[in-house]
Formats: C-alpha cells, structure tokens, sequence
C-alpha cells in the first residue's frame, strides 16, 4: 500500500536524540540545561510544528506522487497505512523511526524524506530483492555505497515518472554536495542503468 506520511516535530524526541549524542542527560542542570531550555522554547516549537505544516501540504500534493511511482516500479509497497516522520534539527536522518535531518528547505527535506522511503521500501520487503546476486555483483563497494545502489535507481526512475526531467534533476542535484558514497552509488547507477538494476535484482 502507499501509506500516508505524517510529518511531526516532537521537542521530547528532540531531547533524547540530543542525549544519546551528547552522552549528557537531561537531569545534569548546569551542563545540559542550556540545551533543554533551547529546545524547550515554546515560540521555537511553535516554528517547527509550524515548518511541519507548511511541509505536509507540499507533500500531500508531490510526495504522494513519488511514493506511487517508486512503488509502480518495484511492484510492491509499503506495509504501513500512516508513517509519522519526524523532523528534528540535529542528528541524521533514518527510515525507522522515520526521522529527517531538517534543512527548512521545503524541496531538501521533500527528496530527504523520498530517499528514506526508499530505505523503508527495501526493509519492508527484504525477500522481493534478490540479495545474492546484488552482493555478488556490487560486494567489493563500500557499506552505505551499497545501501544506495538500489534505492538510487529506484529514486532516479520514480523522480522522472512523477514530476519529469527538469524537476527530477533539480531533486537529485541535492546529492552533489553529499559524502562521497551517494556518488560513488550514482555512478554505478548511471554506468549499470537504471532499469536494468530494477530488473536483475528485483524478484519478478
Ligand atoms: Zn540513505
């Protein structure tokens, strides 16, 4: 199924992913009070629940649309009706809890919370991707290089199908100025194609 997407911003989330990278706690005043003060600042949460408004209404109109193309191409869906996406301001973004670095970029954070969809897709579907040979031809390729291969074919064609070439390209553009392995992945995408990565290693 195509499930509905949520966008969240939750300050109690914040807070502990603020914790886990800090290794500080909440209960330490004098080092971590600054911190929760910050994010406890109400007109500041009103911003980001705010953001996550404006977000969703793009979403609802240009997201939907990727999510079904992406999910016409492999064949499958997703296995969820409502996905919450939180936004948070520091950390990376992950697809489980669904969690995106926020850049208030509307277009960033749209194709952010595309390529953890990917992610998702894959997760949910683990015995349709024929993993053996994926492993045998892309194995030599660094970890996340790998975790991109798929999922970047998958985005390229599905940008295409749902909003064409000028807007695609504009969404995938955001990957010029990321850590090296999204490029390296890009660059087996273009050198293998595209549709052909769908059709070797998705299971008909
Ligand atoms: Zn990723």
């Amino acid at each position: 199924m195509i499930p509905k997407v949520r966008f969240v911003y939750s300050p109690v989330y914040q807070m502990v992913v603020l914790e886990l990278r800090t290794g500080l706690t909440k209960y330490d005043e004098k080092v971590f009070g600054k911190i929760s003060r910050d994010v406890w600042k109400h007109e500041d949460i009103k911003k980001k629940k705010d953001y996550a408004k404006r977000l969703q209404l793009i979403w609802d109109k240009e997201g939907v649309r990727a999510l079904m193309a992406m999910s016409r191409i492999v064949g499958f869906g997703w296995d969820e009706k409502i996905i919450k996406c939180y936004l948070l301001d520091s950390s990376q973004s992950f697809s489980d809890p669904m969690t995106i670095r926020a850049s208030y970029d509307i277009e960033r954070d749209i194709e952010g919370t595309l390529h953890e969809m990917g992610h998702n897709l894959e997760v949910q579907n683990l015995d349709k991707i024929n993993w053996k040979r994926y492993n045998r031809e892309f194995g030599k390729e660094d970890i996340s290089v790998r975790h991109h291969i798929l999922l970047h074919a998958i985005l390229k064609l599905a940008y295409v199908r749902a909003f064409g070439h000028a807007k695609a390209e504009k969404y995938l553009s955001f990957y010029g100025t990321m850590p090296h392995t999204y490029a390296r992945a890009w660059e087996i995408v273009n050198s293998y194609g595209a549709e052909k990565i769908i059709k070797d290693f998705i299971k008909g």
